[in-house]
Parts: C-alpha cells; sequence; structure tokens
C-alpha cells in the first residue's frame, strides 16, 4: 500500500496476546488491548526490566539506521516492524538522507491498521508497506522490488523479529534466502534476544508465551552470529545493544550493563 491509499479494515485478534502489541504497551503506547497488556505484565513479574529493554532496542534500530544511511545506504527493507512509535525507521534514516527509500513490512494485521503513520515520508524519499510473513521471502522479495532498486545496496533491518521464528521454519535459511537477492554492498541487521544471560527468567518466559500461543525462540551469541556467515561484520561485531556504537545516540534511561535484551550486529555483504 501507499500513502494515498485508504486505511484498510483489517481482523484484530483480541483473544491471545500478540507480540507487536505486548512491545508497544512496554514501549508506553496506546495500540495493545488487555489480553496484551496482561501478559506483558506477567513478563514483568519475571523480569521488571523488560520495558527498558524494549527501548534499549529501539535506540539500536535508531543507531544502526544513523549508521547504515551515514555510511551512504539509501534504500531499506525493514522486516517486522512493529506498530509505529517514533521516530520510525524512514524518519531516522531521511533526516540524515532524505531521498531514503524504506519498505517495512509486518505479519500481524494491527501494523497494517497503522501503517498510514509509517507512510508519511519526505518527498524525496518514499515509504511502502507490506503485509507479508517473514516465512515467505518470495512474497517479500517481489513487492519490494516494486519500489527498491535490487542493483544498488539495501539494508535488510530484522529488528527484534527473528526471537519469533523457530529453527523449525528455517530462520538462518530465510535469512540467507532474502540476503541472496542483494547486490554486493548490502547490510544485514539484526538485534535478536538471548537467554545467555537471565537462562532461569528466560525459560520461565518462553514457557509463558509459548502456553499463549506465542513462539519464543531465543538464540545463544552463537546461534546468533550464524545469521552472519559470509558477511563481514562491522565493528564492534556482535555486541549487546547498548554498546553498539553509542555515541550515534542519546542512552535509554535506565539502561546498564544489567538489562541486557540481546544481541545486536550489522555486517556488510561482500
Ligand atoms: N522491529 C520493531 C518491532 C519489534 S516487535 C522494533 O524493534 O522496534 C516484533 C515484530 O515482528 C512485531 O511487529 C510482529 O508482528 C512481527 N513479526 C513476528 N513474527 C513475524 C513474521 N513471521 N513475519 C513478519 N513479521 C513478524
Amino acid at each position: 500500500m501507499t500513502g494515498q491509499d485508504p486505511i484498510p479494515a483489517v481482523q484484530i485478534d483480541t483473544t491471545r496476546p500478540h507480540p507487536a502489541r505486548m512491545y508497544d504497551w512496554y514501549l508506553g503506547g496506546k495500540d495493545n488491548y488487555p489480553v496484551d497488556e496482561a501478559m506483558g505484565r506477567q513478563m514483568l513479574t519475571l523480569d521488571p526490566r523488560v520495558p527498558v529493554m524494549a527501548r534499549v532496542n529501539r535506540a539500536f534500530m535508531h543507531r544502526a539506521t544513523r549508521w547504515l544511511a551515514g555510511n551512504g545506504v539509501r534504500q531499506f527493507l525493514d522486516i517486522g516492524t512493529g506498530i509505529p512509535t517514533e521516530p520510525n525507521l524512514h524518519q531516522v534514516a531521511q533526516e540524515i538522507a532524505p531521498d531514503a527509500r524504506v519498505v517495512y513490512c509486518d505479519n500481524d494485521p494491527i501494523v497494517l491498521a497503522h501503517a498510514a503513520a509509517l507512510l508519511r515520508g519526505t518527498d524525496d524519499g518514499a515509504t511502502e508497506y507490506l503485509q507479508a510473513d517473514v516465512r515467505d521471502p518470495d512474497a517479500i522479495l517481489e513487492g519490494a522490488r516494486k519500489a527498491l532498486d535490487f542493483t544498488r545496496p539495501v539494508a535488510l533491518s530484522l529488528i527484534a523479529l527473528l526471537h519469533f521464528v523457530s529453527d523449525e521454519d528455517g530462520a538462518h535459511d530465510l535469512v540467507r534466502r532474502l540476503l541472496a537477492e542483494l547486490p554486493s554492498g548490502s547490510y544485514l541487521v539484526i538485534s535478536h534476544a538471548t537467554a545467555d544471560f537471565t537462562p532461569e527468567e528466560s525459560k520461565a518466559a518462553t514457557e509463558k508465551l509459548r502456553a499463549a500461543g506465542v513462539t519464543l525462540a531465543l538464540r545463544s551469541r552463537e546461534e546468533f552470529t550464524r545469521f552472519f556467515d559470509g558477511l563481514d561484520l562491522v565493528e564492534p561485531r556482535v555486541e549487546v545493544p547498548h554498546r553498539w556504537h553509542p555515541e550515534l545516540g542519546e542512552p535509554v534511561p535506565g539502561q546498564d550493563d544489567g538489562v541486557i535484551p540481546g544481541y545486536g550486529a550489522v555486517a556488510r555483504k561482500p
């Protein structure tokens, strides 16, 4: 869809929690339902730092996008976009590069319902929204090609997405498939939750979410790093998100080495 399209009527399932809406609740947004808040509160009983982790993750997205735009990237494919929260990726990129083009993609109908906020970009740049599932990379590539020039570098941005994609669904292969279509000089950006720092809380959270129908595939540092096989990791390589180029943004209140949402990294396709 484009900025001119009417807001679509979509089916929102309010009987079970959805990751996009729980994340919106952690960030203090209004686009969530009692079922999301209830599960969010259960997560807080396991670890009260979850809302800070959500902000730390969001701030990583801002800094990684600034770094990419600052290093000449003008096209972004962001899968697992989430409910709009300002600044969104296109606003961060277009502040540095007004001609930046961004294709957003999410599989949750609530993100589609709010997509209009993602489509207000600069006149020079362009934004586009695709309703699609990362487990169907061909559909995403087909849609993205309409708005992006695949002969020029693209940053594939998978921020806090892949821990919702299981190994059974082939998370690593899906990333490889998407990258295979992008030219040399493209980038892969990932942030991802892990159980490495809080094994017990993470196990309890995974079980609670599974019981509510949400898959959580936490990955170790080694499993995370494998997403970047064959790519050149940008310094500081694999880091906890708040330590990845902190000079490119402001610290999140409450962030410290005891509040770690997972790993973050950026890598270039040779
Ligand atoms: N990237 C944003 C939002 C992260 S929340 C940020 O970091 O701020 C995770 C998002 O991934 C949610 O919006 C959820 O709907 C989406 N998502 C989960 N599974 C998905 C799938 N299989 N395909 C596409 N999007 C998915």
